[in-house]
């Protein structure tokens, strides 16, 4: 491995001005879970490595009135999923996070480093695409908000420029009488990355009728895979366990998934109506 300057800057705007002089030459670590095993593989060499761990500012939780949660990119995956504000405002958010690896994996890996590794095979991610999260991004040209609907564009690869540092995570309160779930298939050890994830978001009218549908496939192909044909299918009716299975086929019928070594492609579209049916099922009960 060669030799890497590795800078630690003690503030954000230090960090963005580092950033920006290193010209792509440098990377950003934050827990280092992936960058590490990158770096071993060779898979990058950067001349530089930009810690962010000094940055203490990107290192809380709170909840805003009106806004939501906003966690800043620094915190754990582990403080995200033990958090008592992330617990009270949006239970289905601490689940995503507890779901990740194992609990050492969990108290190194940061929020930030999970979104921006972009891992087709995560859990946070099509949780937070079902919530209708957004990130903050920072850069020396300014401060831009990117949803997380258009934050993953391809394999490892994300709408951040080489210059922005993500600096935060913002998830909007649940609307008033929606439920939520998020459900984990692992195919391997306990401890693995999803063969197949799903994230439900359900809102209901006061006459029991469905309002809104979020159904979000994770782990099946190179970013998150939302079905608004499937979704639309629910639109003002009632969740019946016919409707549920139609919902969840023609989900399954719509993602053509991809084959790994967690499943192959025939085995994923099984488990992804499998996992649809399971989630639908478990946010209704939930009321
Ligand atoms: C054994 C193991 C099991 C795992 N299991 C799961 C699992 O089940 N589910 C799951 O979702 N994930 C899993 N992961 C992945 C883990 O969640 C990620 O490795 C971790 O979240 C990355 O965060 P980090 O802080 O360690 O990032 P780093 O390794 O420091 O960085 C990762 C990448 O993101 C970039 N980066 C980091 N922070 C920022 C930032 N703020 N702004 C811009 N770029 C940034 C880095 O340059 C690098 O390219 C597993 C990882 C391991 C090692």
């Amino acid at each position: 491995m060669r030799n890497i300057k590795l800078l630690q800057p003690a503030e954000l705007d230090e960090a963005v001005a580092l950033l920006a002089a290193a010209n792509e030459e440098a990377k950003i670590i934050a827990g280092g879970t992936a960058l590490v095993i990158m770096l071993r593989n060779r898979l990058i060499a950067p001349a530089t490595l930009i810690s962010l761990g000094r940055l203490q500012e990107l290192r809380s939780i709170r909840h805003e009135p009106g806004t939501g949660l906003r966690i800043g990119a620094l915190t754990t995956v582990r403080e995200t999923e033990m958090s008592p504000v992330v617990r009270e405002h949006n239970p289905m958010l601490a689940q995503a996070f507890g779901k990740v690896g194992n609990v050492r994996v969990r108290h190194a890996a940061t929020v930030g480093g999970n979104l921006s590794e972009a891992d087709y095979a995560s859990d946070p991610p099509c949780a937070l695409v079902a919530l209708r999260a957004r990130v903050k991004a920072r850069s020396a040209r300014g401060e831009r908000e990117i949803p997380l609907t258009d934050l993953f564009k391809n394999f490892y690869e994300t709408a951040l420029a080489s210059d922005e540092i993500l600096t935060e995570l913002i998830v909007p309160d649940p609307a008033p009488g929606s439920r939520a779930t998020y459900l984990k298939f692992i195919s391997r050890s306990s401890e693995d990355r999803p063969c197949v994830g799903m994230a439900v978001v359900l809102e209901s009218e006061s006459d029991g009728t469905c309002k809104n549908l979020r159904l979000v496939a994770g782990a099946v192909a190179e970013i998150p895979q939302e079905i608004a044909a499937a979704e639309a299918l629910a639109h003002g009716k009632r969740l019946t366990d016919d409707l549920i299975t139609e919902i969840a086929e023609a989900y399954a019928a719509s993602i053509e998934p991809l084959s790994d070594l967690r499943g192959s492609a025939w085995y994923r579209k099984q488990i992804i109506a499998v996992l649809a049916r399971r989630a639908l099922k478990q946010a209704l009960a939930d009321s």
